[in-house]
């Protein structure tokens, strides 16, 4: 059972309260782009193994968006925080990488 902590309201909630909504951090262009990064924000996913960073809001709950960063391995949550955000925290990349040395952050 995946569980994640709202950082909006504290809550801690499983999955089962929560409405995934894909990978976080996408480069959106804008008008004028062209069709190959067009067709690259609305298609291309890594499909990751491993640490991933993803979107979720909290649907049972506050209902505000949020970002996690997790294992989709093991399901290991690494941590949580704004939806507000471009990129990851750095105390949250320094977590990352200490638990997984081979890692790296590449957005
Ligand atoms: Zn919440």
């Amino acid at each position: 059972m995946l569980t994640l902590t709202c950082p909006n309201c504290g809550i801690s909630a499983c999955e089962t309260e929560l409405a995934a909504g894909g990978e976080a951090h996408l480069t959106r262009h804008g008008p004028g782009s062209s069709d190959d990064h067009f067709e690259a924000y609305l298609f291309m996913r890594p499909n990751t193994r491993g640490v991933h960073f993803e979107r979720w809001r909290h649907a049972a709950g506050c209902g505000k968006w949020f970002l996690a960063a997790r294992d989709t391995a093991t399901l290991e949550v690494f941590g949580t925080y704004s939806a507000q955000t471009t990129e990851p925290p750095a105390d949250l990349i320094d977590k990352i990488k200490a638990k997984r040395p081979d890692w790296s952050f590449s957005s």
